[in-house]
């Protein structure tokens, strides 16, 4: 895959994403993205999008702070957990 707007090579990388949720803001660290080496770009892969809502649905309930960090891979486990369909059928929901 190539940015869009300079066709210049996508790096992997991690980084801080940023979500508002009603007057709150998440921070969520260590989301994997892709990053143009040229004009610094970020690409978030769709799954991973679907990832972080989750995530946001759940830890919306979690802690009544304006402000929250999360990280990514400790949430991502957390879901996973919670949501795995073998366990769960709210999965399917
Ligand atoms: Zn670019």
């Amino acid at each position: 895959m190539k940015c869009v707007f300079c066709n210049c090579e996508l790096k992997k990388h991690t980084q801080t994403i940023e979500r508002r949720l009603k007057n709150r803001i998440i921070y969520i660290n260590n989301v994997p993205v892709d990053i143009c080496i040229s004009c610094g770009e970020v690409y978030i892969d769709d799954s991973i999008v679907t990832e972080m809502n989750n995530m946001l649905n759940r830890i919306q309930f979690k802690d009544l702070n304006n402000v929250l960090f999360v990280d990514f891979n400790e949430e991502r486990e957390t879901n996973f957990k919670l949501f795995s369909p073998q366990q769960n059928k709210l999965a399917t929901t």
